[in-house]
């Protein structure tokens, strides 16, 4: 077999383990073997970029960076759907279907609402071509490169498709992927995304597609568009099904609306048991040329209405209100309330989110209060009994100080949230950070976990993160549940931390922003902690990616005495606070068979830097100006002779940021 046909091969079986794995939940093959095939894919790709296809499996994990959305219009309308919350209202439409089509033979596809953001998908000989957010329902944004990477979203179709179509459906986050991103945000100190549903659509706007391709994100469809040989709702459902869309399947053709309303009572008790949020049902009628006959209203099609579910709601009393301090010093309100049963949990606690929402509801300690469980994980309090209130209460009164160290709060301008400005002295402040510096994703700490980090803070053993590496085993076993093992693998664990490379340093430092990603890209552009620290703010925004917020925040964490202190002794200790040599090979291949030449002084590379750069991304550097130099780079002082030189032959000059532009 040649390389090619190898190639095909491999994207062909992988692209079938992924609709087993993804579409049907059936996996055929462990995860391991999955990994390695791919794997060998990546690596005879990687060898012939001349073979390279969007549609490879090895294209999931993203990487593309969209800065604007494009506007684009609707070929078909996204409509909304019209509500219902009660057998009469549906009975009614009923009889509104019926008056319309004048009988009352209409049969009707049952299906589940699901909660996410919508989208419309357009495949063109069976390859995926443009995926579009509902937007007005007139036009949305473009969100194709995000969509390419959810796994249960075919790129390339099966069986006998049309060569030209749209499939519209719901993105979600199902529960038990949003409860595992919300732990890793809580690992690290960060607020928790309050529900799976705005998540999924603001996953759809991220602008770096990698970072969608990590989020667990699903697609459900539910209805084909365009001018297609099928005759009912439910028929599509099943092409697409065969086609190799995700339909879920608890679909049902209704005969009548008595099998409707057994459908709707059936879920309304049993949607706790889908591994995703369901708001209703969507009752649709199944015959595609009563559907025409039927049309639409301004806003909604009036062959189809959603069954909207009740939110479970309970009474309870507000016992009292305690205020949380996060890492970055955010404080949130929580509502202690005698525990109740909702959706099948024991409720104790809701969030109250901020100073804002409490004045709005206006809540007082003593109250009874309406607790909601929807599409949230956290249940909210959504009203207070006010007939049940105490004459003699008096309007909640939010704290001033920090409850942790007593530091009068503040609130920015425009923001929501209050915040304890004293992020050097606040206790769950303090331990936030090193807590964070341990996670996973940062240090990775092996033998210290985040309650060891606050028993070693509450014990005067650290003050911060440069503290760990001064730890002795001694003083470590006197510690609860601390052995003589224990305590020696976490010694352990921290020296082996001096390993973790520069990128992972610098996101384990906390800086507020600068995520994992962040991280990363000013690892890269900076190299070392030395130039990053000395960046301004200008400098920084010129970053690719690096917005003003971001750049603001890390001037001001350099600008901060402890931070530069703490940042020393990392270095003391051995911490990797520069880039390793392994990063100064390939990283792209864009300026491949092009020649340039280096002149001048530069401020954000140093010449070898630059050097390095056009190498690393396939280009040549050449010593002299000739006729085959493609491009200049100029930086100040570039000599008079040269810039001649140049000139007389028609060679492109280019600045340094030209230059950043052309690597991406
Ligand atoms: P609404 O936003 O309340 O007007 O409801 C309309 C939205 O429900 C549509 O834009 C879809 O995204 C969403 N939806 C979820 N599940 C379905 C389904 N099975 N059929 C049609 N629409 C659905
Ligand atoms: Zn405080």
């Amino acid at each position: 077999m040649d390389t090619l046909d190898k190639i095909k091969a491999l994207r062909e079986e992988l692209t079938l383990h992924n609709y087993n794995y993804y579409v049907l939940d059936a996996p055929v093959i462990s995860d391991l073997e999955f990994d390695m095939k791919l794997k060998e894919l990546q690596a005879l790709e990687e060898k012939h970029p001349e073979y390279f296809d969007v549609d490879s499996p090895t294209q999931r994990v993203g990487g593309a960076i969209t800065k604007n959305f494009n506007t684009v219009v609707h070929e078909y309308r996204m409509y909304s759907l019209d509500n219902s919350y009660s057998k009469e209202e549906l009975l009614e439409w009923e009889k509104r279907v019926q008056k319309g089509l004048g009988t009352d033979k209409v049969e009707y596809t049952c299906e589940l609402k699901y909660d996410g953001a919508s989208i419309s998908i357009t495949y063109e000989g069976g390859k995926l071509s443009k995926a579009v957010t509902r937007g007005d329902g007139f036009q949305g944004d473009e969100v194709t490169t995000n969509i390419r990477t959810i796994r249960s979203v075919p790129l390339t179709l099966k069986g006998e498709y049309p060569d030209k179509f749209e499939i519209r459906g719901e993105i979600i986050l199902p529960l038990e992927g949003f409860a595992k991103m919300n732990q890793e945000l809580i690992e690290i100190g960060e607020t928790p995304y309050a529900n799976p549903r705005n998540t999924a659509s603001g996953s759809l706007k991220l602008q770096d597609s990698a970072e969608v391709a990590k989020r667990p994100l699903d697609c459900l469809l539910y209805s084909l568009v365009g001018n297609l040989p099928i005759k009912t709702q439910f028929e599509g459902l099943e092409k697409a099904r065969q086609w190799g869309f995700k339909v879920p399947k608890e679909a049902r053709l209704a005969k009548n609306m008595d099998e409707v309303i057994a459908f709707i009572e059936y879920w309304d008790t049993h949607r706790h048991d889908l591994p995703y949020e369901t708001d209703g049902v969507v009752v649709k009628v199944n015959d595609i040329h009563q559907q025409e006959e039927l049309g639409y209203t301004a806003k909604s099609p009036r062959w189809a209405i959603a069954y909207k579910f009740k939110a479970e709601r309970v009474v309870t009393k507000l016992n009292f209100i305690s205020y949380q301090v996060g890492r970055t010093g955010a404080i949130t309100p929580v509502a202690n309330l005698e525990p109740v049963q909702l959706a099948g949990t024991t409720v104790k606690r809701a969030s109250l989110h901020n100073a804002d929402q409490i004045e709005k509801l206006d809540v007082r300690v003593g109250d009874e209060v309406f607790v909601e469980k929807g599409g949230e994980i956290i249940p909210k309090i959504i009203a207070v009994d006010f007939t049940k209130r105490n004459p003699d209460s008096m309007p909640t009164e939010y704290i001033h100080k920090c409850p942790e160290c007593l530091t009068e709060l503040v609130r920015k301008e425009g923001e929501a949230q209050h915040y304890c400005p004293n992020f050097y002295g606040c206790p769950p402040q303090i331990i936030g950070r090193v807590q964070h510096y341990i996670s996973r994703k940062a240090m990775d700490i092996e033998g210290l976990g985040g309650e060891t980090v606050a028993l070693l803070y509450n014990s005067g053993l650290i003050h911060n993160y440069a503290d760990l590496y001064d730890l002795k085993k001694e003083q470590v076993i006197p510690l609860e549940r601390m052995a003589d093992k224990s305590a020696e693998n976490l010694v352990n664990g921290i020296k082996k931390s001096k390993q973790v490379p520069f990128e992972r340093v610098l996101y384990a430092l906390g800086i507020r922003y600068v995520g994992e990603t962040v991280a990363k890209k000013l690892a890269r552009h900076y190299r070392n902690i030395d130039s990053l620290a000395k960046a301004s703010l200008m400098d920084l925004i010129l970053v690719d990616e690096i917005g003003e917020k971001i750049a603001q925040s890390v001037v001001d964490f350099f600008a901060n005495e402890e931070n530069l202190i703490l940042i020393e002794r990392l270095k003391g200790y051995g911490v990797q606070l520069e880039m390793g040599e392994e990063t100064n090979t390939t990283v792209s291949d864009r300026l491949s068979g092009k020649t340039f030449v280096v002149s001048g002084v530069f401020s954000k590379f140093s010449r070898d830097e630059l050097k390095k750069a056009i190498e690393a991304n396939g280009g040549k550097v050449g010593s002299s100006i000739s006729s085959k130099t493609d491009y200049v780079v100029a930086g100040d002082n570039m000599g008079p002779a040269k810039l001649e030189k140049a000139n007389q032959l028609g060679i492109a000059i280019i600045s340094e940021d030209d230059f950043i532009e052309m690597i991406g």
